[in-house]
């Protein structure tokens, strides 16, 4: 390859590939560098999460200001996106159900921050309502979130991968980027091929989008970075809702009230175990399968690469899931785990260029709901590069 290049991406996972779709737009010689062996073929978050298409309604504009932005974006870009290329992509809509009245006062808290953060369309809804929508999902109150969504991320990155290498950008996988150093007002990238050859590539522009080592990379250029990672797993576990008719859902996103824990390193935001319907794509055509997947199922990370299968989730599992009585840990089998890129004490998107150089840009802590924000994430890094 030539020995300077204009923009180097490091990581092709969603984000890296939107940056590479979105920059070629009005700019060339644009290189993705991953370590898998495939943009679509290996472990990143952006082949093993669930696959919904978020609607922002969680994230505080004081706390996690660029994920409420970003979300809110993404989810309308996406659905565009989805039109234009006809992927699997369903607006299922999602409720968010409240077991009692304390639950039900702080649904009012979430949706007065739905309205801030500009999500359209959520309203509040009662039993009655709820059994209309999903009969066998039981609450005492329900956000209804008509712009929430599921769609087939695998496709999708695949989709944006292609549109991007179409515009010109030059896909490098099986090449893993091993160190950076600043070079005569360059940035020297160090790289290692599948043969274990290595080889160094001058860039104007780096963009560090490699999910859950982009700390580590952060740390090639700024040893002292005060930002750390606190990776999480989580697993799900699915079931067939054609069983029993109690079990049928008709193919909403059903969550229950976000939960808030405090920790040694600040408040932590869940969404707590929910139920996320899939497609069936038969010749060509989507529609809501007979699979349902359930989670997630939260464990700390032993090993960044260890994604074994756990043992069958306790009965303690489902002890928040009164929503939807009739499921039982016996109705569940494994369906996969993934690791999300979390950052300690940290609660945002950290976007931002290296403390030692412009030409240097850091996405560190894309985790949820990154899968959602990451087009509206490439609008923003390529507004900022300008
Ligand atoms: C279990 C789970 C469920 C989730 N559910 C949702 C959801 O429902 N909705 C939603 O919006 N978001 C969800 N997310 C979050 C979403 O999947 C991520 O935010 C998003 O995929 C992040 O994409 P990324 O490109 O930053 O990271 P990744 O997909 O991890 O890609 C980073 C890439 O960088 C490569 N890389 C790393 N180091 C190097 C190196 N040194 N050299 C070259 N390449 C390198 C890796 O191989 C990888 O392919 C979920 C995540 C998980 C794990």
């Amino acid at each position: 390859m030539s020995e300077k290049i204009n923009i180097a991406i490091i990581g092709g996972g969603i984000i890296g590939c939107c940056l590479a779709l979105e920059l070629a737009k009005t700019q060339t010689d644009i290189y993705v560098f991953e370590k898998n062996a495939g943009i679509t073929k290996g472990e990143n978050q952006s082949s093993r999460n669930s696959g919904v298409l978020h609607a922002g309604i969680y994230y505080e504009q004081d706390l996690r200001p660029l994920k409420a932005k970003f979300c809110v974006q993404g989810n309308r870009l996406w659905y565009a996106f989805a039109k234009k290329y006809q992927l699997p992509c369903q607006q299922t809509g999602k409720l968010i159900v409240a077991k009692d009245e304390t639950e039900s006062r702080q649904l009012d808290h979430y949706l007065q921050q739905a309205n801030v953060n500009g999500v359209p369309g959520v309203r509040k809804i009662g039993p009655d309502d709820i059994r209309q929508l999903e009969p066998n999902v039981s609450a005492y109150a329900a956000l209804l979130v008509p712009t929430s969504g599921i769609i087939d991320p695998t496709t999708f990155l695949h989709q944006v991968y292609a549109s991007a290498s179409n515009r010109g950008a030059q896909f490098m996988p099986t090449t893993e980027v091993v160190d950076l150093e600043l070079s005569n007002g360059a940035v020297m990238i160090h790289v290692r091929y599948r043969d274990g050859q290595q080889d160094h590539i001058c860039a104007n522009t780096v963009i560090n989008a490699a999910g859950l080592r982009a700390v580590e990379i952060a740390r090639m250029l700024d040893p002292q970075i005060s930002i750390k990672t606190a990776l999480i797993r989580g697993d799900s576990y699915k079931f067939y809702r054609s069983r029993r008719p109690q079990l049928l859902l008709r193919g909403m996103n059903v969550y229950p009230t976000p939960i808030v824990i405090d920790s040694p390193t600040g408040r932590h935001h869940t969404v707590g175990v929910h139920l996320t319907p899939t497609f069936d794509i038969v010749d060509g055509q989507t529609d809501i399968g007979d699979t349902v997947t359930v989670g997630p199922k939260l464990l700390p990370v032993e090993h960044i690469d260890d994604y074994s299968t756990p043992p069958p989730p306790p009965e303690a599992f489902l002890e928040n899931m009164g929503f939807f009585p009739d499921l039982a840990a016996s109705d569940l089998q494994y369906h996969q785990g993934g690791i999300q890129a979390r950052l300690d004490g940290y609660h945002d998107f950290y976007i931002q260029a290296d403390r030692h150089t412009s030409r240097v840009i850091h996405l560190l802590g894309i985790d949820s709901p990154g899968l959602t924000a990451a087009p509206a994430i490439a609008k923003y890094v390529a507004h900022l590069l300008k």
